[in-house]
């Protein structure tokens, strides 16, 4: 027998050994996960993200209390325990291998919902370093009333996206578990007054997913962007410290208006989040530009040029004094304005010099690029056409996305599908007692109240009606 079999084969005897032991009765170790199932409800009084401190090595902490908000701002209440796989097994740290845990699966997740009492969704992430050690995702949804949420699907496509990366799965859950499936439900007819509240909370859920889709966008531009601007304003601050000093007063005057633009692009820059900073960095050292433009035209003595583009190729060379035709290696020619310097070297026969971003030529830089080039074409200093399609193209397909994943685009998308589960609901409501497939049934009993507190261990019985739920080890 070879080395690697033979170990496999002392593997299989210690997995058996294992297995008969979670069989035995062990009452007193049993009550120890069922106490700690009981401060994790403590910790989980409010909806959020709760990191035991045991397996703090699971989540960055910054990346802890993001998804906190999240699940915390998320429209249904949602409860998300991460917990580590031994104290979930009555076994606890004396066992070595193939942990058994004392509740697993939905019903894990529906002792913690029994513990804390409060309706909601409910999710329980063992954390160990494989689906052997007790490693899984389970969740479900109990709710007397309101709508039910993709929590089963929701656990499918954390596990599909990001196993087992824990923090981005728990922010897949978040945003899929945010989505409505059944609006509506059996005590309240759809086109009542409770209709209102339905449509508020998918909404909400709505706007936090678009909002956090578009976040994640503006950091990718952001990562690509900033460092170009960085050292654009670096270059701008240099130069106009080097300005010289001057008696005149107009020009006196214009030195303080470039002064201050750059040192509004400097402080815009630090705060950057999003593309509408970009927008307004570019747009201000545009301005700035032509301001140092205007600057030297007094200093000379000539009149103050007007307004113009920049130079298309690079925007670093200020306002563009003339305009050439040019002709991209994959496209038609077409007239671009430009700088004296680039309009030297086209006449030259050379190959003008682009300003670069990652690969290429900025204006090949796609999305990322959008708001960069917005700000200098489309700013404060003036607004003209962008000679090249690309930008336009990006700018399309990045904005008709943000727009569709806003709700009032999606309401529109969707309404034949939920006024066809409506018509579901109402044609299969009578006897009150119409179950929806998968979810186990629209919910039973009383409407009052969306939140019921329960004691401490309450059994199933007692639970309010399952919604939706799954998980699995991975
Ligand atoms: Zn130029």
């Amino acid at each position: 027998m070879r080395p690697a079999a033979r170990t496999a084969a002392a593997l299989a005897l210690t997995t058996a050994a294992g297995l008969w032991v979670a069989t035995s009765p062990a009452a007193a170790d049993e009550a120890d996960v069922d106490r700690y199932l009981d401060e994790v409800a403590v910790e989980l009084a409010e909806p959020g993200v709760w990191v035991d401190p045991d397996a703090a090595d699971a989540i960055g902490s910054t990346e802890a209390a993001d998804l906190d908000e999240a699940a915390a701002t998320a429209p249904a209440d949602m409860r998300i325990a991460v917990v580590p796989a031994w104290k979930l097994d009555p076994e606890g740290q004396d066992r070595l291998v193939g942990r058994e845990l004392l509740y697993e699966g939905e019903e894990l997740a529906s002792q913690l919902y029994d513990r804390v009492g409060v309706d909601g969704i409910y999710l329980v992430m063992s954390v160990a370093d494989s689906s052997y050690d007790g490693r899984g995702i389970w969740g479900v949804q109990h709710s007397e009333d309101g709508p039910t949420y993709y929590v089963g699907d929701a656990i499918d496509q954390a596990v599909d996206c990001c196993a087992p990366e824990y923090g981005p799965m728990i922010d897949r859950f978040i945003d899929r578990a945010s989505d409505v499936d059944h609006p509506l439900y059996r005590d309240v007819a759809p086109w009542a007054g409770g209709a209102a509240g339905i449509a508020g909370l998918w909404w909400g859920g709505t706007t936090l997913s678009a909002r956090r889709r578009r976040r994640a966008d503006e950091q990718r531009h952001l990562d690509v962007v900033k460092p170009m601007l960085t050292e654009e304003v670096i270059e701008l601050s240099d130069r106009v410290t080097t300005l010289p000093t001057t008696s005149d007063i107009a020009q006196a005057g214009l030195t303080k208006e470039i002064l201050d633009t750059v040192e509004k692009a400097r402080h815009r820059l630090d705060q950057a989040a999003a593309d509408d900073d970009v927008q307004s960095v570019t747009s201000l050292l545009g301005t700035a530009r032509y301001k140092i433009a205007c600057l030297e035209a007094l200093q000379q003595g000539r009149p103050v040029p007007e307004q113009t583009a920049p130079c298309f190729f690079d925007p670093r060379h200020g306002p563009s004094t003339q305009a050439r035709q040019w002709t991209p290696p994959e496209g038609a020619q077409r007239e671009v304005p430009v700088c004296d310097q680039c309009a030297a070297r086209v006449d030259a026969g050379e190959a003008p010099q682009a300003r670069q971003a990652g690969r290429g030529s900025y204006w090949e830089g796609g999305e990322d690029l959008v708001a960069y080039i917005e700000g200098y074409w489309n700013g404060t200093a003036g607004s003209w056409r962008f000679p090249h399609d690309g930008h336009s193209r990006a700018r399309g397909s990045l904005w008709s996305r943000w727009d569709s994943h806003r709700p009032r685009a999606r309401l529109s998308r969707m309404s034949r599908s939920v006024s066809r589960a409506a018509g579901e609901a109402m044609a299969s409501s009578g006897d009150g007692s119409s179950g929806s497939g998968r979810s186990g049934g629209w919910g039973s009993g009383s409407s009052s109240g969306r939140s019921r507190r329960r004691s401490f261990g309450g059994g199933s019985s007692r639970r309010s009606s399952r919604r939706s739920g799954g998980g699995r080890r991975f």
